[in-house]
């Protein structure tokens, strides 16, 4: 089964409303996923194993307004990569 980090989900579905905000952003994948990853060091994660315990851990995320420190942190993390952009690295 797998464990999934809910506040990972919550991260890239608002990624692109986000990046939105600043139009000259680069969109490459390894950009977004910078994003992804520095927002989440700033994030407190979540997990959650079956359906119903995603749902209720959902619920509670979005209860506690944690859905605003999820925004501020995606924009840091936009910010951060739009200054420093990580795509021309040989990986
Ligand atoms: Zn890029």
């Amino acid at each position: 089964m797998d464990v999934n980090n809910v506040v990972e989900k919550l991260v890239w579905e608002h990624l692109d409303s986000v990046m939105a905000q600043k139009p000259d952003m680069c969109r490459c994948a390894r950009c977004q996923a910078d994003v992804v990853a520095l927002a989440l060091n700033h994030l407190k994660p979540r997990y959650a194993v079956s359906p119903m315990g995603y749902a209720i851990t959902r619920a509670e995320i979005m209860e506690q307004a944690f859905l605003v420190n999820v925004l501020v942190a995606i924009a840091q993390g936009v910010e951060q990569v739009y200054r420093n952009p990580h795509h021309d690295e040989v990986t």
